[in-house]
């Protein structure tokens, strides 16, 4: 599956907030956006008016960009989530949070989802009991997670876990970060989905003009 491998602080400049995708830097003052809270270029510092499809289309390249996905995988998001019964915007979200690298990542295994990605194409992450190294895998509500042996050993991830546990964990998910275990109890809240700040309504609006 491809992915984006530019830099990624680059990307929070763009959208103009912070979108945590570099791991325990984000949360240092070398983040790049602390330090330079505009997008980068030679016009990166004027000021631009965006158009209403502007701002919609911002919406849907952040939200894309947070969880690491291109554009025909996230419009099949919305697609699949516009089938469903619920709102369609959170029915999204909750798609997208129920993708194993973000799982990964809200776990506290990996300081990032490049970073889940990454230990999962590697094999590194057995869900029920059996392998899965498909970052785009759904989970469902009562899927167990299990880091393999082997790699709770590894430095990356006891950085992760040891930077994780200062930030609270998600009520959807049950984490025992001591046996590098996790289960996922039930549906994504969306109201915990706020950090970074997203408007979901805009990308509705961005697919269905
Ligand atoms: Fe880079 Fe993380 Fe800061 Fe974004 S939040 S600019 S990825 S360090």
């Amino acid at each position: 599956m491809a992915r984006y491998i530019g830099p990624v602080c680059k990307l929070c400049r763009r959208e103009g907030m912070k979108l945590y995708l570099k791991g325990d830097r984000c949360y240092t003052e070398k983040c790049s956006y602390t330090r330079r809270p505009y997008p980068s270029g030679q016009h990166g510092q004027g000021r631009i008016k965006l158009s209403e499809y502007a701002i919609r289309l911002r919406e849907k390249q952040k939200v894309r960009r947070i969880y690491g996905v291109l554009e025909t995988q996230f419009r099949g998001y919305y697609h699949n989530a516009s089938r469903r019964k619920g709102r369609t915007g959170s029915e999204m979200l909750g798609l997208l949070e129920r993708r194993l690298d973000n799982i990964v990542y809200r776990l506290g295994f990996a300081a990032s989802r490049s970073d889940a990605r990454q230990l999962l194409r590697h094999g590194h992450l057995k869900v029920n009991g059996k392998r899965v190294d498909i970052p785009s895998y759904l989970a469902k509500e009562g899927d167990k997670f299990e880091l393999v042996e082997e790699a709770r050993k590894f430095k990356r991830v006891e950085a992760a876990v040891a930077g994780a546990a200062t930030r609270p964990v998600v009520s959807w998910l049950e984490v025992d970060r001591g046996n590098f275990v996790g289960t996922l109890k039930g549906a994504p809240v969306r109201e915990e989905l706020n950090e970074p700040a997203i408007d979901e309504q805009m990308i509705v609006e961005y697919y269905s003009r």
